[in-house]
């Protein structure tokens, strides 16, 4: 696979240093316990990533981390309630967590599961239907799905 280079932009926390993550992880009022910690700076590490809880869970194996796989989808779901992370759920039962928390929509290439930012201001919105009584729209997602040109 090639590895797309715009995914080198920093963003948020990431690439940062353990004391500010294990800040970050307090002010969003989580205790930052050693594991959160470990899985903040597997995830936050200085690229916009889009990653689901079994790979990150095969990531912190790899780093030697000794986790459980519940742990990393509870670590993740704390993580997004705390406006750290952004879930995307895709095909029903696929869920990726997204380190870039900003407004912004995606391609998913079907293939390869990948999924990739859209550069912000490339995607325009058009005319949205009125929401039913009592609601409001919170957020749009949008996501593109893309296949090789040649079938
Ligand atoms: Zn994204």
């Amino acid at each position: 696979m090639d590895v797309s280079s715009k995914e080198m932009k920093p963003i948020g926390v990431e690439g940062a240093p353990a004391p500010l993550i294990s800040k970050t992880l307090s002010d969003a009022g989580l205790r930052p316990t050693r594991q959160r910690l470990a899985l903040a700076a597997l995830l936050f590490n200085g690229s916009d990533r889009h990653v689901t809880a079994e790979r990150l869970f095969d990531e912190a194996t790899a780093a030697r981390l000794s986790v459980s796989l519940a742990t990393v989808y509870n670590t993740l779901h704390q993580f997004t309630a705390a406006g750290l992370l952004r879930e995307i759920a895709v095909d029903g039962a696929k869920v990726y967590f997204d380190t870039n928390v900003s407004e912004h929509h995606h391609f998913l290439n079907e293939e390869t599961g990948e999924l990739l930012d859209i550069d912000d201001g490339l995607m325009q919105l058009g005319k949205l239907p009125p929401s039913p009584k009592g609601l409001r729209v919170a957020r749009v997602d949008i996501v593109i799905r893309l296949r090789p040109d040649q079938p």
